[in-house]
């Protein structure tokens, strides 16, 4: 018996890796070509003022148009993309369309946060390679802001500091991403360049549960925290009028979420010289 329900589970486990290897092969597939030709496109969403909804930055998120599958998120390829090592290709690919989309938009002066993952970090001509693209683009690096997650800083925290300090010196600024979701050591923080730090959705979307919460007091926390060692804060995920009227309380100004708008493709921000945005273009 014993024998027969091994064998059973081994069958199991065979048949649930043979599917994914031809997953994760037939993507691995996909994600090449997808670069050759050019099916990935940034998506801006805003950072806006918490108090008057004036638009201070934009978050590039990536995107990918797939030709069957339709517009995919981050969720469903950037895993299987640094697994197979396209990460990094598909990330400058990213940063490159992004500045340059940036650049061609000038209605006031946003500026622009990219997601740069651990491993670019850790890369050492990585703060030359992305100057020099920006530098090309025309956007000032001044407007420029490298998201960071804490999971970035585990492994080589003084060296992922050191990238960051290279970094400002050029003029681009460093958030911290997700904030309050990772690993977050006081130790490290008062010691990183950070420009800004980021509240992670998961304590804003508490927030409707009223002002007595636990996560009340750690947003408020973080607010502090942030203000005594002048960090700017962003609010992500803000969905309702709830979260964003506590958050403007407790001394938040800046947030992003769908309450304040969608991530869209700067195209269809260049109204109206520009072709409408077809509907449908827009996020669920
Ligand atoms: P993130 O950097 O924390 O980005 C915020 C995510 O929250 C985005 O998801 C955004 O669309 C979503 N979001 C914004 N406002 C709201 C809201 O009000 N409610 C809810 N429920 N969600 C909201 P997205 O675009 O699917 O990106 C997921 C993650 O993928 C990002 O998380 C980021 O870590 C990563 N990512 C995005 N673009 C890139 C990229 O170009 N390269 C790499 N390596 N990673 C990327
Ligand atoms: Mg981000
Ligand atoms: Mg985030
Ligand atoms: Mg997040």
């Amino acid at each position: 018996r014993a024998k027969e329900k091994g064998r059973k589970r081994f069958e199991l486990f065979d048949e649930t890796l043979a599917k994914n290897v031809v997953d994760v092969l037939t993507l691995e597939g996909e994600l090449r070509h997808a670069l050759l030709h050019d099916e990935f496109e940034p998506y801006f969403q805003p950072i806006c003022r918490l108090d008057g909804g004036q638009v201070l930055g934009y978050e590039a998120l990536i995107r990918w148009n797939h030709p069957r599958r339709g517009l995919l998120k981050p969720d469903d390829f950037i895993k299987i993309a640094q697994d197979c090592g396209m990460i990094e290709a598909i990330d400058w690919r990213m940063f490159e369309l992004s500045c340059r989309a940036l650049a061609g938009y000038d209605e006031g002066e946003p500026f622009m946060t990219l997601n740069v993952s651990a491993l670019h970090l850790g890369s050492a001509d990585f703060d030359a390679r992305l100057l020099e693209l920006v530098g090309r683009s025309g956007l000032p690096p001044g407007r420029l802001i490298a998201e960071v997650t804490e999971g970035a800083l585990i492994e080589n925290p003084e060296r992922v500091r050191a990238m960051l300090e290279r970094l400002r010196s050029f003029g681009v600024g460093a958030a911290l991403d997700d904030f309050g979701t990772g690993y977050s050591s006081l130790s490290y923080l008062h010691s990183l360049p950070l420009r800004m730090l980021k509240i992670d959705r998961a304590f804003v979307c508490e927030l409707n549960k009223g002002s007595n919460t636990s996560s009340t007091r750690v947003v408020a926390a973080i607010l502090a925290l942030a203000r005594a060692l002048d960090i700017q804060v962003i609010a992500e995920g803000i969905e309702t009028e709830v979260e964003r009227a506590a958050l403007l309380a407790m001394g938040c100004e800046m947030g992003q979420g769908y309450l304040l708008g969608h991530p869209e493709p700067m195209r269809a921000r260049l109204a109206p010289h520009h072709p409408p945005v077809p509907t449908g273009s827009l996020e669920a």
